[in-house]
């Protein structure tokens, strides 16, 4: 049961993730890989490190295509891979998933200049996913327990868009995952 679920994420991962990321020269896997290596260099705890790697697994079970956002489309990725996820993992490595486009929104919000350090992908897919927080919902964010690892898993997703970076394989990112499943 646990290696079926694992298996299948690496399938996921190295399958459907060699569609290219957005806008980018990177690919899926390549932005999954960069941004599970960031948390773990950044001395994240295995489940964020888990939820780095996997924060775009709704990307790759949905078929909207390479960039639906180009298409005005909003693929509520991030609903979509929390559903997927929320059978095997608890909300440490759940939650941090389902909030990494409201984590957007929110540092659009309280830092003045996060907007302009969007890259043009992003800011295309923020206007269909509601543009900057409002005063309420910023203090709504704030108060959600996983609200702060959903920032620093923003800022990993962020910076993982680097053509040509050599990762560690999958393999080494999955001892993560494999130890927040919820059935051993
Ligand atoms: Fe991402």
């Amino acid at each position: 049961m646990a290696e079926d679920v694992l298996s299948h994420i690496v399938f996921l991962l190295t399958e459907k993730g060699q569609r290219q990321y957005g806008l980018h020269d990177v690919t899926q896997l390549q932005h999954a890989l960069q941004s599970a290596w960031l948390a773990e260099q950044d001395g994240a705890d295995p489940p964020l490190i888990a939820a780095a790697l996997l924060h775009d697994i709704g990307h790759m079970t949905h078929a909207l295509g390479e960039n639906p956002a180009a298409a005005g489309v909003d693929d509520r990725h991030e609903q979509v891979g929390h559903a997927f996820l929320a059978r095997w993992f608890g909300p440490e490595v759940t939650e941090p998933v389902r909030l990494h486009v409201a984590a957007k929104r929110y540092l659009c919000a309280v830092e003045p200049d996060y907007f302009s350090r969007l890259s043009p992908d992003s800011v295309l897919s923020l206007k269909l996913q509601g543009g900057p927080m409002t005063a309420s919902e910023v203090a709504a964010f704030r108060a959600l327990p996983q609200a702060e690892a959903a920032v620093r898993l923003r800022r990993y997703d962020e910076a993982a868009k680097v053509k040509d970076l050599q990762t560690p394989p999958p393999e080494k990112f999955m001892t993560y995952v494999a130890a927040c499943l919820l059935t051993q």
